[in-house]
Order: structure tokens, then C-alpha cells, then sequence
């Protein structure tokens, strides 16, 4: 353990439970730090914002990093692989075919419940040491004093604490309060679009394929999952997606034929319908004095391409790293300047390129203009012809483009630099 100081003196706090603040707090077990980790939901709830009905396309690297935590082997009996991704535009004729064989992968990804990702993380949480789990518990304040940072707490029943770490980060997501708190801004761009999600039944095995179809109205997700069924993600303008999600089964399954067409069948069975709405939100910065932001609460990306959590699993990642390797070079202070500058440096770069990709799709593919249309199945038919497209798309899923996490590489956080 590093530092001195009350029960309640920490290194690090994370506020933040999710899918991203508890992969943190479980990447950084080996650096015997003292951590407290706060979550607004009790543990397993149905309301539970980030474990909640989605399914999630996890990148290669991403699976990695989750196998480096010791919660894959948990997860692995629900996790789909992707052997191929099969990209249409509805009425063109372009299409992209991406082949993990082709690529010399076992798959492209893996797709994963994200219940199933919280319990394997959470059941990780308790099983380690040196973790503090406040669940449920509310950050509602912080603020910086010589040397640390504190946080005012609210637990079940109202009691309010404070705690002091060196470090805070903000794991809080999109609308992350602590980042408010502190002084950071965000730029937030709605997209005016909807995504329903569910699961459904189609009359022809998926045999692991990934499908984004694009249409007029909006893309069509459609993800392999592990009990024969589908996932998808179904994104709209926002009163098409209220009229759809008050539709009968049957009539909704029927508008989902007509978009997604007979690749898998007739569509047979749906799933409970969810909605999310979408937008593209960025924090200003990714550090402040002895903060660090990570995650949704960094960035909030449409989920087009699957790269949302992906993304915010390698803030994780590297934020980890950087201060294992602070903490070996013999620095004391875990939320000293340098490794939170050189974090900060780090996350800009995959950020830049992430967000760009992403948001370059919802601008192609989002909307309906007949010029932009047909250069897409021209964009589509030359993507399939043309082998380093298709090879730089592979990487992309894999997650592996710049700088790459040791823990994305399989290598310890203490292994070699
Ligand atoms: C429809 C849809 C499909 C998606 N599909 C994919 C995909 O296939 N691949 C992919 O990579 N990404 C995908 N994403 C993105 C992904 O879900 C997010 O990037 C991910 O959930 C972010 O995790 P997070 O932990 O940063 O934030 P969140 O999941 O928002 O978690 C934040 C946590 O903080 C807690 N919290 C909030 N305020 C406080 C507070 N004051 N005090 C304490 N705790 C607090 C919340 O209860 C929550 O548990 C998708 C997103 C959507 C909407």
C-alpha cells in the first residue's frame, strides 16, 4: 500500500460502477493501492444503467484486457464469436464483406450480455483485495485540498461522508457529475436518433455473423448471440422509434423484415423492447488537478460502429498503465501531474481517430441525400475489392490502431514496458 492518512484516505476513487469504472478498479488490484469505488445502483439491479439489456461487440483487444482481469473464463460461456461482418445498403448494390479467416483471426469480436459483463466484473470486485465496494452510494461533491482530492458521498439512507484520495476518477458516465464538479466542460451533440434495442429469433442460424445494414430510416444492427438468437440494434428518427416501440409484436417484426430483408430467414420471435437516445458528447479535457476522467464520462459515442466501450475499456487500460509505471519509477503520489498528463496525451489520440470513424459513419450513413448515396455503395463496392480497407476495418475491430495497452497485448501491467 502506498501513503499514510484515516480510514477514509485513499489513493484512488472512482465514481462510477459501470462497465468502464469497475474494469478499472479490477486492473488495478496489482499495484496493492487503497481504492474505493462508488456506484449510485445497488449490485445487481434491474435498473442498473450500464448492466443492463444491451449486448455489447467487444473488440478483440477489449477480450484481452478482460482475460489480463481474470473475468473472461466468467463470461466466456455467454460470449458469441464473430466470424464474419456482412455490411449492406438497403437498395444498392454495395456490400462489404470483412472474414476473420481472411484476416488470419479467430473472430472479428465477441459479443457479450452486458448483465453478464457485470456480474463477472462485480464478482471480481468482491473476490479482490485493497477494494473498497460503496454500493449503493451517490457521489454529490468534490473538491481539491493540498495533496488530495475529497469527495462528499451520499450512502443508502442519506448519510453523507467524505473521503480523500490522491487521485478521483470520474467513471460516472455521459452525463458524469463529478466532471461538472470540477470544472470540466463537455460539448454534447444530439443526433436526433433513437436506437431500439432487443433479441430475436430468425428462422436461419446466424452462424456468427455480424450484419450492419444500412437504410433510409436509419442503420440496423444485428448481432450472433450465444443461444442461437439475435441482438439488435435498430436506430431511428425518434417519434419512428415511439410509433415502433408501441407497435404489437407481430407488426414490429414485420416493419424489421422489410428493413433487414431475408439474409436470416423470416424473422420470427422479438425480444422486450429497449430505447436509447443517441448523441456524440466529449469532455473538454481528460485530467484536472488530481482527476481523471474516463469512459462515457470522457466520451459518448453513437453505436454504429461498436466502439463506445471498447474505447472506454483502453481509457481504462492505459490509465492503469501509466500509473503502474509512475508507481515502479518510484513516484509516490499516484495523482501527481506527469502520469495524468502523459494519460491525457494518450487517450487524445485514440479519441481523435475513434470518434472521427464514428461519427463519419452516422454522417454517411445517417442520412437519406441521393449524392451521399450512391457514393456509399461505391465507398461499399470498393471496400470489398480492396483487400487494405478491409484489413484496416479488421484492425479497427480488433481494436488495435496506435498506441496499444499492454493489458490489450495480453502482457501484465508490471510485465515489460
Ligand atoms: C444501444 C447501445 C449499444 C451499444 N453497443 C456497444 C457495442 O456493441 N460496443 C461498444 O464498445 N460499445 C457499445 N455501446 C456503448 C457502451 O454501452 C458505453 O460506452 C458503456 O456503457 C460506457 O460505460 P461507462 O462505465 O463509461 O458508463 P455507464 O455505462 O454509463 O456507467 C456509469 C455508471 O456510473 C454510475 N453513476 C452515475 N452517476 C453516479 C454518481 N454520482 N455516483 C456514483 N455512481 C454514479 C451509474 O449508475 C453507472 O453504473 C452501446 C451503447 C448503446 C446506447
Amino acid at each position: 500500500m502506498t501513503g499514510t492518512g484515516g480510514p477514509d484516505d485513499l489513493d484512488l476513487a472512482i465514481s462510477g460502477g459501470g462497465l468502464v469504472g469497475a474494469s478499472l478498479a479490477l486492473a488495478l488490484v496489482p499495484l496493492g493501492l487503497r481504492i474505493a469505488i462508488i456506484e449510485a445502483m445497488p449490485p445487481g439491479s434491474t435498473d442498473h444503467p450500464s448492466f443492463d439489456e444491451r449486448t455489447t461487440a467487444l473488440a478483440n483487444g477489449s477480450v484481452r484486457i478482460f482475460q489480463s482481469l481474470g473475468v473472461w473464463r466468467h463470461m466466456e460461456r455467454e460470449a458469441t464469436p464473430i466470424r464474419r461482418i456482412h455490411v449492406s445498403d438497403q437498395g444498392r448494390f454495395g456490400v462489404a464483406r470483412i472474414d476473420a479467416a481472411e484476416q488470419g483471426l479467430e473472430a472479428l469480436g465477441y459479443v457479450v450480455p452486458n448483465r453478464v459483463m457485470g456480474a463477472a466484473l462485480w464478482e471480481g470486485l468482491r473476490a479482490a483485495s485493497g477494494i473498497r465496494l460503496m454500493a449503493p452510494a451517490r457521489v454529490i461533491d468534490t473538491a481539491t485540498v493540498p495533496g488530495a482530492r475529497t469527495l462528499r458521498v451520499e450512502r443508502a439512507g442519506g448519510e453523507v461522508i467524505e473521503l480523500r484520495a490522491k487521485l478521483v476518477v470520474a467513471a460516472d458516465g455521459t452525463r458524469s457529475a463529478l466532471r461538472e464538479q470540477a470544472g470540466i466542460a463537455a460539448e454534447h451533440w444530439e443526433y436526433s436518433q433513437t436506437a431500439i434495442i432487443s433479441t430475436m429469433t430468425t428462422q436461419r442460424f446466424h452462424d456468427h455473423v455480424a450484419y450492419e445494414r444500412f437504410t433510409p430510416e436509419g442503420p440496423i444492427a444485428v448481432l450472433p448471440l450465444s443461444d442461437g438468437r439475435c441482438g439488435i440494434v435498430w436506430t431511428r428518427r425518434p417519434e419512428e422509434a415511439a410509433r415502433l416501440l408501441a407497435l404489437p409484436d407481430d407488426a414490429f417484426l414485420a416493419e424489421l423484415q422489410t428493413a433487414f430483408g431475408f439474409r436470416l430467414g423470416r424473422l420470427l420471435c422479438i425480444g422486450a423492447r429497449h430505447s436509447y437516445d443517441l448523441a456524440l458528447s466529449r469532455s473538454e479535457r481528460h485530467v484536472a488537478e488530481r482527476l481523471a476522467i474516463v469512459g462515457n464520462a470522457a466520451q459518448g459515442l453513437h453505436p454504429i460502429a461498436g466502439q463506445g466501450f471498447n474505447l472506454g475499456l483502453r481509457d481504462a487500460a492505459s490509465l492503469a498503465e501509466v500509473l503502474a509505471d509512475a508507481l515502479a519509477d518510484g513516484a509516490a503520489d499516484v495523482g501527481a501531474d506527469a502520469p495524468l498528463q502523459a494519460y491525457a496525451a494518450w487517450r487524445a489520440e485514440d479519441r481523435g481517430r475513434i470518434v472521427a470513424f464514428t461519427d463519419g459513419l452516422v454522417r454517411l450513413f445517417g442520412t437519406p441525400l441521393g449524392a451521399l448515396r450512391g457514393l456509399r455503395s461505391l465507398g461499399l463496392l470498393a471496400f470489398d475489392s480492396f483487400p487494405a480497407a478491409k484489413s484496416a476495418m479488421a484492425r479497427l475491430s480488433v481494436g488495435a490502431a496506435g498506441r496499444i495497452p499492454r493489458l490489450a497485448r495480453g502482457v501484465p501491467l508490471n510485465g515489460n514496458r
